[in-house]
């Protein structure tokens, strides 16, 4: 038997302990390996599958495996793989269409065209959040041992550097680039790494979000040279006029307003990364004369950033690395919250103070 956290989608409120007869997607085939998960991250779409019935079980059934931000060692993998048991691993969460698309075909299902991939732990396919999990080789990303304290925030790591490495290859691809600000909107687990990323980039980074001058976030982008500004006391609107031409913006607060703002706060040449899933409708008047006339003059770029694929995860775990090397035991403080999955309901229920909680099952 293989405890889980499990949940009905579309039932609020179903997450529950349950025994699976087998690891979590599988059993394994010839060319799987079996995980023993150490811990699983919570994060917003994790609640909104539990609480508000997002998410989709695999065809057939109506129970899901819960869980995306996965950090687990190898029990057993096939030879050829290079995988060798207590190997760490982080594991990357989509899967190709059925169709093949062209991005698909190509490794890259997180630009999958049809969207209809599938996702593990959110969307058709169970996740992560089980004692032992199945997964083919060529979806498993090997960490180096000094990740395993921090291992947990591979997956929105791989999110930001996926947004980082685009921006960098465009940015390159169309002029001279040699940015020197970066503004970070948000300072949850993706905005703090997106900052310390960029500090690893060598820029000047200054995160605005809703948070005390003493926070465990202010403290923490201090320790790592970057600053945090409050929200209402820095609005993101205003920010060209107090920190001159912002080269680059990495969005993630999760509020459309605050990124239809941070497009208009780029400075010239600038590029801005949105990286929030806003599901609601909300409204906002624009002023879209002006955003319009600022983007072209300004040869700005804005783009869209969802999801991740191997390089990007291969990647994010350099950048995790290299932060670890530079600050050490300050990405610990990112992890706020550890709950043993025997005790799941009390990672769902947010606390004061909660940037990341992971749910640990062999740690
Ligand atoms: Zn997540
Ligand atoms: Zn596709």
């Amino acid at each position: 038997m293989v405890p889980a956290i499990v949940t009905t989608p579309g039932k609020a409120g179903s997450v529950r302990l349950a025994d699976l007869d087998a690891p979590s997607g599988g059993p394994p085939g010839p060319e799987d390996a079996e995980i023993a998960i150490v811990e699983v991250g919570i994060c917003g779409t994790d609640h909104e599958i539990v609480e508000q019935g997002y998410g989709a079980a695999p065809a057939g059934r109506d129970q899901l495996v819960l869980g995306h931000e996965n950090l687990g060692r190898i029990v057993h993998a096939p030879a050829a793989s290079g995988l060798r048991p207590g190997q760490l691993v982080v594991t990357t969460v989509r899967r190709p269409c059925p169709q093949g698309c062209a991005p698909c075909a190509a490794g890259q299902s997180d630009d999958c065209l049809t969207g209809d991939y599938t996702e593990r732990g959110i969307k058709g396919r169970d996740g992560f959040m089980a004692a032992r999990v199945v997964e083919r080789c060529e979806f498993i990303v090997p960490l180096p041992d000094a990740l395993d304290q921090v291992g947990v925030l591979m997956e929105p790591a791989s999110i930001v550097e996926k947004g980082l490495m685009e921006a960098v290859a465009v940015q390159q691809a169309r002029l001279p680039w040699a940015p020197h600000t970066a503004v970070v909107c948000g300072a949850g687990a993706v905005g703090l790494l997106a900052a310390l990323f960029l500090r690893l980039r060598g820029l000047e980074v200054t995160v605005i979000a809703k948070s005390e001058p003493d926070s465990l976030p202010a403290r923490l982008l201090a320790e790592a040279g970057a600053r945090l500004w409050d929200a209402d006391e820095h609005p993101v609107a205003g920010l060209a006029a107090e920190l001159g031409n912002i080269d680059w913006i990495f969005e993630a607060t999760g509020s459309a307003s605050v990124a239809m703002a941070a497009v208009g706060a780029l400075g010239r040449n600038g590029v801005g990364c949105l990286s929030s899933v806003t599901a609601g409708h909300r409204t906002l008047q624009l002023d879209a004369d002006v955003l319009n006339l600022e983007l072209v003059l300004g040869n700005k770029l804005v783009f869209g950033t969802v999801n991740a694929n191997r390089r990007h995860f291969e990647a994010a775990a350099r950048s995790l690395e290299g932060a670890v090397q530079r600050w050490p035991g300050l990405l610990e403080g990112v992890v706020t919250r550890r709950v043993p999955a025997a005790a799941f309901a009390a990672a769902f229920t947010p606390q004061p103070g909660d940037i990341k909680t992971a749910i640990t099952f062999a740690r």
